[in-house]
């Protein structure tokens, strides 16, 4: 049966793979204006009304939304976390979702090493420096030697512990589900919690958003890190208490931070980030490279597809007990 798949996908584009995939397989495409996505809710609701499935991007989709989804049967999220959907709403609702693990780990490794290297060597500021007419010759320090702390060592973070212990960093991690097969092929530490931040030279954070892990890097947490640590962030910004990190970063206790991720997203113009010029922020690129956006659009397009066609448990369902909800 034919069904109208909405887009919001905003780096997809009508006659694209995404599209031609789920128009060869009966379906009718609508791609979601960029206006509507920027304007949040009420004109997401809009587009949504008419929808049967949704190949989703980061936009919100709040239990408002969704309630006035009333043909909606699925969402595939392009991409790894879904903390953008209420997926509670959604299977309550009856409305299944899906989510492609797996797909972006070179991606956010790869940007995380980048983002090491600027933390060591504050490449964005010499950068700057030159820019301005200055040629200032700063101490930076070697990756090599230096601890890698990771929290959370799952697809993510153990792409970049790889990465890591290939520059000859010590690397220690704390995970509740910690993969001691993995950590002892690739000489990886275990330790808890605490113990990853008082180690760590850097600290980088790979672990999903829920409210267990909301603000886990808080103020006490930031303090009893090593003095001159510097913090790396691309899992969510909601892990790490941005307040808390920005006063660490003024008052020279860390050497600084990059950030893909922002707890309010794009950057709100009264962020304590604001002006701290050894705060890089990124706006939200982990996933961005054309491979895999690619393999992330594709997978989620294909899960909406095998839903339509009539599989009611297509390949990484979030939620199986939407069968229960009320459509
Ligand atoms: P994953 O599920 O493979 O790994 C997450 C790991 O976190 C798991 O091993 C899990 O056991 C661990 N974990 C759970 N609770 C924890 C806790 N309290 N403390 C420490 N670890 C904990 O996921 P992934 O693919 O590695 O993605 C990790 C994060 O990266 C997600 O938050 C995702 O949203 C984010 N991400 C961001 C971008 C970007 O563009 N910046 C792109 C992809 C993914």
């Amino acid at each position: 049966m034919s069904a109208r798949v909405l887009v919001t996908t905003a780096y997809l584009e009508p006659g694209g793979e995404v599209d031609r995939l789920l128009t060869d397989a009966g379906h009718e495409v609508v791609f979601a204006r960029a206006a509507d996505r920027k304007a949040g809710g009420q004109s997401l609701v809009e587009a949504i009304a008419d929808a049967d499935a949704v190949v989703a991007g980061t936009d919100k989709f709040t239990a408002e939304v969704i309630s006035a989804a009333t043909r909606l049967r699925v969402f595939g999220r392009c991409g790894v976390g879904f903390d953008n959907i209420d997926v509670a709403a959604a299977t309550e609702a009856g409305v299944a979702v899906t989510y492609t693990p797996g797909v972006n780990r070179e991606s956010v490794a790869e940007l995380v090493l980048g983002q090491l290297v600027n933390g060591a060597r504050l490449l964005p500021q010499n950068i700057a420096a030159v820019r301005e007419g200055r040629w200032d010759q700063p101490s930076g320090t070697e990756l090599a030697g230096s601890v890698l702390g990771i929290v959370g060592l799952g697809s993510i973070g153990k792409a970049v512990a790889r990465v890591a212990r290939a520059l000859g960093m010590t690397v220690i991690a704390y995970d509740p589900y910690f993969d001691a097969d993995f950590a002892g092929d690739h000489g990886v530490e275990r330790g808890t919690l605490d113990a990853v931040l008082q180690a760590a030279d850097f600290l980088t954070l790979h672990l999903f958003l829920d409210e267990s892990t909301r603000n886990l890097i808080d103020g006490d947490r930031i303090a009893a890190m090593k003095p001159g640590a510097f913090i790396v962030n691309t899992a969510r910004g909601g892990v790490l208490d941005e307040a808390a990190l920005a006063d660490a970063v003024r008052s020279g206790h860390l050497r600084g931070a990059a950030l893909d991720v922002l707890e309010t997203e794009p950057l709100a113009a009264d962020s304590p980030l604001r002006g701290l010029d050894r705060v890089f922020v990124t706006a939200h690129i982990g996933a961005a490279t054309h491979q895999a956006r690619a393999r992330s659009s594709l997978m989620a397009a294909g899960q909406v597809a095998d839903f339509l066609a009539g599989n009611p448990r297509p390949g990484n369902l979030v939620n199986p007990d939407y069968l229960k909800g009320a459509r």
